[in-house]
């Protein structure tokens, strides 16, 4: 059995997302049938909305930062109860059983993973649609738990965690942050205020690297000790050879040089934007003489998502964000294009089920 949903879409690359009602199956034995109370506006969502990645599905109804309440689960899921609150991030499967599948790096799977909107679904190749909606199915193995010591009034705050939080949280857990850790932080938006509250929990140093010296306050209360403006030749300068690890969340093509000179000898310049055209290429000598790494990082398996949500909940973080009902979300995409947002936007989807009300 289907079941009419109600989301919203965009219907093509250049007119506005509108109401649009499609159709989620029914739970099977191992779903999990999710009432969706808030979804996180990521960038990416604007990237499909708008084909800029030239691979959008019309209609597509975007959101991977999905949290909600258990409606339903089919007769052998095991983990889940009716009432017990979860969450969905940018993964709704995948083949389970490639090496990088069998070692819970989903997002890395060799048979591509399927997303969670903009996806084709592995058992019938029906297109998936994402958060902005009133209702998910979703299979058990990729739904996560909300820790209990998250309240009620920290869910808006959590759905970012799934998208903005594991893109920053799987890199520093991958190169082994710790206490003493020197981190970098590239850029003060959605993904840069959420790599500064994890490194700072993780116990390093933390230096945010801005072009807006207007954000230095901000970035300090959100964790940074310190701030340097990146077009501050002789700033940049003083932390020469010195950091560990730098998490470089800009998407816009910039001069990564500037930042490869500040890692120490065995440090790692890790890439987590996807800039629309290259870089300019880098020294090499800069990753030769002190034996650097440039690397990237995608999100993160099912398994390290919710260890991150765990971590969060254990150390009180969830992301800052400013609430805005369905019917802003055009206004909302506008917004973050002109980085007017501190520092992401979370769909209340109870404004939604009012829409399909009237
Ligand atoms: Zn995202
Ligand atoms: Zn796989």
């Amino acid at each position: 059995m289907v079941r009419s949903i109600i989301g919203y879409a965009a219907q093509a690359a250049d007119t506005p997302l509108k109401p649009f009602k499609f159709e989620r199956r029914d739970p099977g034995p191992y779903d999990v049938q999710i009432e969706i109370l808030f979804c996180g506006i990521c960038h990416t969502d604007i990237h499909f909305a708008r084909n800029e990645w030239k691979n959008t599905l019309y209609p597509v109804v975007p959101g991977h930062e999905i949290v909600g309440r258990v409606t339903k689960v089919g007769s052998e899921v095991k983990s889940f109860k009716e009432g017990d609150f979860a969450a969905v991030g940018c993964l709704v499967d995948s083949c389970r059983t490639c090496p990088n599948c069998k070692e819970g790096l989903e997002q890395f799977c060799d048979n591509e993973s399927v997303a969670t909107y903009n996806g084709k679904e592995k058992k019938d190749g029906k297109k998936t649609y994402g958060g902005y909606s009133t209702l998910i199915v979703v299979d058990e193995k990729f739904v996560l738990h909300i820790p209990k010591n998250f309240k009620e009034s920290d869910l808006a705050g959590v759905a970012p965690l799934l998208c903005a939080g594991i893109t920053t949280y799987s890199p520093l857990n991958h190169w082994k942050v710790k206490k003493g850790s020197k981190i970098g932080i590239v850029g003060l938006g959605g993904l840069g205020h959420m790599g500064l509250k994890i490194a700072h929990a993780m116990g390093a140093h933390v230096v945010l690297f801005t072009t807006s010296p207007g954000k230095t306050e901000d970035a300090k209360r959100l964790g940074a000790d310190e701030v340097v403006i990146s077009k501050d030749a002789a700033a940049m300068q003083k932390h020469l050879n010195s950091l560990d690890l730098i998490i470089n969340t800009v998407a816009m093509p910039h001069n990564l040089d500037a930042f490869m000179e500040l890692l120490k000898r065995d440090g790692t310049m890790c890439l987590v934007g996807l800039p629309g055209s290259p870089h300019p290429s880098p020294s090499v000598a800069n990753l030769i003489f002190r034996r650097r790494s440039l690397a990237g990082s995608l999100i993160g398996g099912i398994k390290e998502t919710q260890e991150m949500l765990d971590f969060c909940a254990k150390n009180h973080l969830t992301s800052d964000i400013e609430i805005v009902p369905i019917q802003k979300v055009n206004e909302a995409y506008e917004r973050m294009l002109k980085s007017d947002v501190k520092y992401r936007f979370v769909i209340d989807m109870s404004s939604l089920a009012k829409e399909s009300a009237r």
